[in-house]
């Protein structure tokens, strides 16, 4: 009942940010950061989908900067090819830039030409501003954006934002749930793991603190932002997980199939928060995530697709070193967490490695995950699965299970991290209960839309 009540007052807080969200014009400045921690700048290594150079950029709101800065002189004998040049970009106006023969060539719509070649580029802006790549999605960013040309003659990407605008992009891609409990979970699981990656130092040899993929959390720009999770966002503390007073990397995934895996079978990884468990409350009817359509799924592989796969991904394409693999071992929730490829060859890998290697050659529509039997036909293998990822940690479908079955975010943390605190990232004690934190007395406005 009570977690009735808190969804219809939520309904009301969109209902009534609704008309403020929809307008461009007017709409109110993007709140501050809830917390310190939240306010911390970083540098973002952006990896795309593919290597960029060129590009576009456009101030949605707001003025861009760019300074050009010249491609640094190989010996001290050499003269530099220019000199430093700077301009801005009007709100709706852009900025071209290519990589040529010369270096980076920029070209802007205001006329401005720079066609000697540079090494560097950044773009500061006070708004946001849209880089478009042709054939991807266009990633809305605030902050800076370096733009440096690499020696394959290609750009490196990287964009210093605060962790708070890193939080609310990433909950909003990774999250399949429109239950506000379970994206409250989400968003603390978020500021916990940007934590521990910047804690362990994971780029400690880059020339960024964070990369924008699953190593530490996917981060494509805001151009998919959902307004609850910017309400909840600023409505929430900023709660981490701790265990035994240090926040930790916690792992997730898109469905568990029923059952979660430990650390320790999938990665090998001695760990007491990430353990097995049911992915169910005992007489609270089907497994949390069974209303997932990852829940069972079914691929059909012939023996030549497969045969392709290891010699294109393990052998380097040489034919008949692997022609076939094998599970050798299955953990107690059914998950293969280790696999062994033989042909004229043989090699053993985990279980992990070689789902990643699958995503990788086939998408990742295709082996779902590595909780399966096989079911032998003539010319081709029927896989039979449950689940979608590697299974360790939160399943995010139960997660939307769970808070659909009434529980707080807090109880739904507990129940995939076991021994977990929260507290909060800046200092200071956490929530001294199960409930979740009260809200404001009033609505505070949401962050403007960014689409
Ligand atoms: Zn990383
Ligand atoms: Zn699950």
């Amino acid at each position: 009942m009570a977690a009735r009540r808190s969804v219809l007052r939520w309904l009301m807080v969109l209902i009534v940010c609704l008309p403020g969200l929809t307008s461009a014009q007017g709409a109110p400045p993007q709140p501050a950061p809830p917390s310190a921690f939240d306010a911390t700048r970083v540098r973002v290594g952006l990896s795309l989908r593919k290597p960029v150079t060129t590009a576009r950029i456009q101030a949605l709101r707001g003025t861009c900067r760019y300074v050009l800065s010249p491609i640094p002189a190989a010996s001290g004998t050499d003269p530099l090819l220019s000199q430093e040049r700077s301009g801005k970009i009007a709100e709706e106006e852009d900025l071209t830039f290519q990589v040529t023969h010369r270096g980076l060539t920029v070209r802007t719509s205001e006329g401005a030409e720079y066609a000697e070649g540079f090494g560097k580029m950044v773009v500061s802006s006070d708004g946001v501003f849209n880089l478009e790549v042709y054939n991807l999605s266009p990633l809305i960013l605030s902050g800076r954006l370096e733009i440096t040309l690499l020696d394959d003659g290609t750009v490196g990407l990287v964009n210093e934002t605060t962790i708070g605008e890193i939080i609310r992009s990433a909950v909003s891609e990774i999250s399949p749930s429109p239950e506000i409990e379970a994206n409250k979970a989400f968003i603390v699981m978020a500021r916990t793991r940007l934590k521990a990656a910047l804690e362990q130092k994971r780029h400690a040899s880059d020339t960024f603190d964070l990369c924008n993929t699953d190593h530490c959390l996917p981060f494509h720009g805001q151009g998919s932002n959902r307004e609850l999770i910017e309400i909840l966002y600023q409505d929430m503390p900023d709660f981490v997980m701790t265990a035994q007073g240090k926040v930790f990397l916690p792992y997730y995934h898109e469905c568990c199939g029923g059952k979660v895996s430990s650390a320790k079978d999938v990665f090998g990884i001695d760990d007491p928060i990430h353990v097995a468990r049911e992915d169910r409350i005992v007489g609270k009817g089907s497994e949390n995530c069974f209303h997932s359509s990852s829940f069972y799924w079914t691929r059909e592989f012939s023996q030549e697709e497969m045969a392709d796969f290891l010699s294109v991904t393990f052998a380097g394409g040489g034919t008949r070193i692997f022609l076939r693999w094998d599970p050798i071992k299955t953990d107690a929730a059914g998950r293969i967490t280790e696999v062994r490829l033989f042909g004229r060859r043989e090699r053993k890998m985990r279980g992990v490695d070689f789902l990643e290697a699958a995503w990788d050659y086939f998408g990742i529509n295709s082996l779902k995950s590595m909780r399966f039997t096989l079911e032998p036909m003539r010319r081709t293998t029927i896989y039979r699965g449950m689940g979608r990822g590697h299974g360790v940690g939160c399943c995010l479908m139960g997660a939307d299970g769970l808070a659909k079955k009434g529980w707080s975010f807090e109880d739904i943390l507990k129940f995939y991290f076991a021994g977990i605190t929260l507290t909060k990232a800046s200092g200071g004690p956490g929530p001294a209960t199960a409930s979740p934190p009260a809200g404001p007395s009033s609505p505070r406005k949401p962050a403007r839309p960014r689409r």
